[in-house]
């Protein structure tokens, strides 16, 4: 089998939900097809970006040729081929990477009538799911969209951001807690932080409050600084969804910056690089719980790596299931997402909305 075609397709649309006082957003994605001369196609998406304009252009202007009439089984080599002809470490070149290496496996698994996370070696077929709330909440309607999030999905674990636009984080930490006094709960700061001492104050409030983890507190790039605050933290310190490769989680694992690696299938290099970013982490002792956040395929790409790993949450982005823009949704029921067993990656696009929001 040969590769014959590589294109791109950017989509963009428009949140109209609201979830309590949850602000609109709009959403991208950079869509990936690659077809083979056995009419066995593969799609992935690159996770969503304000890069995906750009990053169309890098596939078809520069990535597209390192594809054509390759074997799509020769994954480790298509992957050193780009990274070793790119720069090798700008971000939004590692997320068009990530998203090539999904699309052959989704190729792989369809030619092997296999799914996914059985080809990379499976080691469960279903996972517990934490609701990962967008941002924007003022805490009232933190409760009630956490509220939602139960009686939808039947989560144990909801994720809540904080910080920037959120206002103040303690209250909406102290009211949700209050109101679920047996939730798994952990927050997301999306690196809002930028001293040491500040991050600490906050991670003393979720200690106090019993949450799971504290995510990405202080900027990813501040890995001293992350390494102090882990040392001083009464709470876990997850982050990496900004990072990506061997060589980086290498630097991270070593100064031990965090207690969770957070890698995405779709940021940080693709199957093999998280698999093996997994294996180094194991060995540190460090948990490894991906980051998962935008349209369906996102989520599937993640849920396949989640089920052939140690793993033992799935972050599920809390939008209506329409978002995913698949033609089955992914579903959560009782907190706990099943395996997808058909072949390849195992979902379809949904095509009325692809039509209706791709840009080119
Ligand atoms: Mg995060």
């Amino acid at each position: 089998m040969i590769i014959t075609d590589v294109q791109t397709y950017v989509l963009s649309l428009d949140f109209k939900f609201k979830l309590g006082a949850m602000i609109p957003f709009k959403a991208t994605g950079l869509y990936i097809n690659i077809k083979t001369d056995e009419d066995i196609e593969g799609w992935a998406l690159a996770h969503w970006n304000l890069s995906n304009a750009a990053q169309k252009v890098f596939i078809d202007e520069a990535l597209r040729r390192f594809l054509l009439n390759k074997d799509p089984f020769m994954v480790e080599d298509i992957y050193h081929t780009l990274y070793h002809n790119t720069n090798r470490v700008t971000f939004g070149i590692m997320q068009s990477t990530s998203a090539i290496e999904v699309a052959l496996w989704d190729i792989i698994g369809k030619a092997s009538k296999k799914p996914i996370y059985r080809l990379l070696g499976g080691m469960k077929n279903k996972i517990r799911a934490y609701a990962s709330m967008p941002r924007g909440y003022k805490p009232k309607a933190a409760v009630g969209a956490v509220q939602s999030a139960l009686d939808l999905g039947g989560f144990t674990g909801v994720k809540l951001r904080i910080g920037g636009r959120g206002g103040k984080p303690e209250k909406i930490i102290e009211e949700v807690r209050d109101a679920f006094p047996d939730l798994y709960l952990m927050v997301d700061a999306n690196s809002t932080y930028l001293t040491v001492t500040d991050a600490l104050e906050i991670a003393k409030v979720c200690a106090k409050n019993h949450l799971t983890w504290l995510e990405e507190p202080m900027p990813s790039d501040n890995l001293n600084g992350l390494a102090r605050l882990r040392n001083k933290s009464p709470i876990e310190i997850a982050g990496g969804e900004n990072d990506f490769g061997i060589f980086r989680f290498e630097d991270i694992l070593t100064k031990g910056c965090y207690d969770i690696i957070q890698p995405d299938v779709t940021r940080s290099g693709g199957f093999l690089q998280c698999k093996k970013i997994d294996a180094m982490a194991e060995v540190k002792g460090v948990r490894c719980i991906p980051h998962i956040f935008g349209f369906g395929h996102i989520l599937a790409a993640n849920l396949h790596f989640v089920l052939s790993t140690r793993c033992d949450w799935l972050e599920f982005p809390f939008i209506p299931e329409e978002y995913q823009i698949l033609e089955d949704p992914i579903k959560v029921e009782k907190g706990i997402v099943k395996a997808i067993e058909k072949p390849g990656i195992g979902v379809e696009i949904n095509k009325k909305m692809f039509e209706e929001h791709v840009l080119n």
